[in-house]
């Protein structure tokens, strides 16, 4: 299945903490484990029952000790990667925990790459892709959404999902071979009608969750969103009140004032990757370079993006940046919400030219309260109807093409049915659509595929 040597890691966080795992899987794992583990009470490691705790000592190649620790070993049978496994636990400082993998490693093992351990137990059956995917997902999960999502009771639901279609194509094979080899004799369970009006459940029920995607990929990818307006009308108040909490967990990429800021963040169920375009402006007026720079950016931000809050200040009439802004929209095909912002100033804008540009204006006062933006990024995002907790929902882009190839092959075999092109032709459909299905849980997948779902994953994972 994969070449059998043993791998060690950290499993832990990098760091001081008050315990580290070092991990160890293959088949010299209780071996290594021993080179390096000395119970405290010397009697031999594998004396002891499996799947319990010994407490000793760790000792290095020279039979130094380096910790105390313990050691628990897992059988294949009942180990996180279907091999032997050995995990060591230790103090959790930076040196200790080196110097303990570093025993390790000296004792036989090699260090493993990113993901490898998820990898060992998806080729060794105990994971399926769905599983392994979700815990790609919920290391990298931000927020309760995208954790709910990327969930296994999230992942088992699609999966439910996906097999009720997948049963009912396999059933339909079955009758179209029975169709196909004995024409004249009435062996098929089903007829004709019958054939077509399950053909006709398979693409609804295909298409139904091809259309959960939109809500997934909302949740879990996020929606790239930029903020735009000219100078003083918000932006930055609108953005650090849309980043609230979050601006400590998530990652800031600041530059000058003039350059961009991105943060990931929630507005209601959906993830906004969001960028402040500080920059912007489209007047003659003299710039510097580095302002330049920064309105590129600005640009490339804004071309990218798929949701656009363009801010304006209601308190004042529209001034010429402002409409050089709202013609530069206009231009683009994006969703853009216009926001009308310091509604708790007295009103003075004539909002003609906003209402040209979007059917989506609201007028609010950023610093109050975002409530009403949050439930329209809601409405124009996410299906409100899908629940997370309850609906199978596609969210990854390699589900969702799965899904958009099943459709098009049972679309091309109902076409072919009423068409009354020969049963054979129809049954290739099917199998391909079977088979883009069967790729979801990681069966015909390429490699190259699961080489690339893995190397999302860190070290030690
Ligand atoms: P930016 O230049 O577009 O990023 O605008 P800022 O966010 O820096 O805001 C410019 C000014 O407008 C600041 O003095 C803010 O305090 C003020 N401001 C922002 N939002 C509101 C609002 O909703 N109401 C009022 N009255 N003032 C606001």
């Amino acid at each position: 299945m994969h070449n059998g040597d043993t791998i060690a890691a950290v499993s832990t966080p990098p760091g001081k903490g008050g315990v580290a795992l070092i991990r160890c899987s293959g088949a010299e794992a209780f071996e290594i484990a021993r080179r390096c583990f000395t119970s405290k009470s010397g009697k031999d490691i594998e004396e002891f029952p499996l799947r319990h705790a010994i407490y000793g000592h760790i000792c290095n190649g020279a039979g130094e000790a380096i910790d105390d620790g313990i050691l628990t070993l897992f059988p294949a049978s009942s180990s996180y990667t279907g091999e032997n496994v050995a995990e060591i636990s230790c103090h959790g400082g930076v040196l200790v925990t080196r110097a303990v993998l570093q025993a390790v490693l000296e004792a036989g093992a090699r260090p493993a790459a990113a993901g490898e351990f998820t990898r060992r137990a998806f080729l060794n059956g105990r994971l399926s892709l769905y599983e392994a995917e979700a815990i790609g997902d919920l290391l990298e999960a931000v927020n309760d959404n995208q954790m709910r999502l990327s969930s296994v009771s999230s992942r088992k639901r699609l999966r439910e999902a996906v097999k009720a279609i997948t049963d009912e194509m396999t059933h339909l094979v079955s009758s179209l071979y029975a169709l196909i080899d004995f024409p004249d004799e009435d062996l098929s369970e089903m007829s004709e009608e019958e054939i077509l009006a399950s053909l006709q459940h398979i693409l609804e029920s295909l298409s139904r969750l091809a259309s959960t995607y939109r809500t997934g990929r909302a949740i879990s990818e996020g929606i790239e969103t930029v903020i735009c307006g000219r100078p003083n009308v918000g932006k930055s108040s609108l953005y650090n009140a849309l980043c609230g909490e979050e601006l400590a967990i998530v990652t800031s990429i600041a530059g000058t004032t003039r350059d961009l800021l991105s943060e990931t963040v929630s507005a209601g169920r959906v993830t906004l990757r969001l960028t402040d375009t500080a920059g912007i402006r489209h007047t003659d007026q003299e710039i510097d370079e580095v302002e330049k720079i920064g309105i590129r950016r600005a640009e490339q931000a804004l071309e990218q993006a798929e949701l656009v809050l363009a801010v304006f200040d209601s308190s004042e009439p529209l001034t010429q940046e402002d409409l050089a802004l709202i013609h530069n929209l206009k231009e683009k095909e994006k969703t853009v919400i216009a926001i009308l912002n310091k509604a708790d100033l007295p009103y003075g804008i004539d909002r003609t030219e906003i209402d040209a540009l979007t059917p989506h204006v609201l007028s609010l006062s950023v610093q109050d309260d975002l409530s009403a933006l949050h439930a329209l990024i809601e409405e124009l995002c996410i299906d409100r109807a899908l629940s997370t907790g309850a609906d199978a929902i596609l969210f990854d882009a390699r589900h969702f093409a799965a899904v958009t190839r099943a459709t098009d092959y049972v679309r091309a075999s109902y076409e072919a049915f009423c068409a009354r092109l020969p049963a054979d032709l129809a049954f290739q459909d099917i199998e391909l659509a079977i088979g883009a299905l069967e790729e979801l849980d990681g069966r015909g997948v390429t490699n190259a595929l699961v080489d690339h779902i893995f190397s999302r994953f860190c070290v030690g994972k």
